[in-house]
């Protein structure tokens, strides 16, 4: 790329490291005609195209907070939403889009809110899925019944 202050269009990489999260390389780059030094830094790109037709990248954070919400009141840590916030973004990049619908965020993260808190996964399948009714519960909540018969772990199935 092209040198930041004296636009030279080639520069010399003097230094590259990866974040703690792997998610980004930064590198400390040095332009050979004016010797200055600038930092870059490199994602695989993946934005969310907004219901209001504005692209942002993709946001853990966002995910989180949209997450915890529906998690208000359940023993769900910290730790766990990161975790899921995590899995949500792996499953999207390995899906290969560059550039993934907001709703379709919503809807990466039912399956993995559904292993995690089952009263977290009905608050947030209502909104992102559009219960409106009390059958639409009755019906997700069969499902989940079905999926987990002695009480144990639901059955990883894809939510339809
Ligand atoms: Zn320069």
């Amino acid at each position: 790329m092209h040198c930041p202050f004296c636009r030279h269009p080639d520069s010399r990489v003097v230094d590259s490291r990866t974040s703690d999260d792997g998610a980004t390389i930064r590198r400390r780059r040095q332009c050979p005609h004016c010797s200055r030094r600038f930092s870059t830094s490199e994602t695989a790109s993946l934005s969310v195209l907004k219901r209001s037709g504005v692209s942002e990248p993709f946001s853990r954070a966002k995910v989180i907070s949209g997450v915890r919400k529906a998690c208000q009141g359940r023993p769900v840590s910290d730790d766990q939403l990161a975790l899921l916030a995590q899995r949500v973004e792996e499953a999207i990049r390995s899906s290969g889009v560059a550039e993934i619908d907001a709703h379709q965020v919503g809807l990466s993260i039912l399956q993995p809110l559904q292993e995690l808190d089952l009263v977290a996964y009905l608050r947030f399948a209502s909104v992102y899925q559009g219960f409106d009714s009390l059958e639409d519960f009755e019906t997700a909540i069969a499902r989940l019944r079905a999926e987990a018969p002695e009480g144990g772990e639901p059955a990883a199935s894809p939510v339809v």
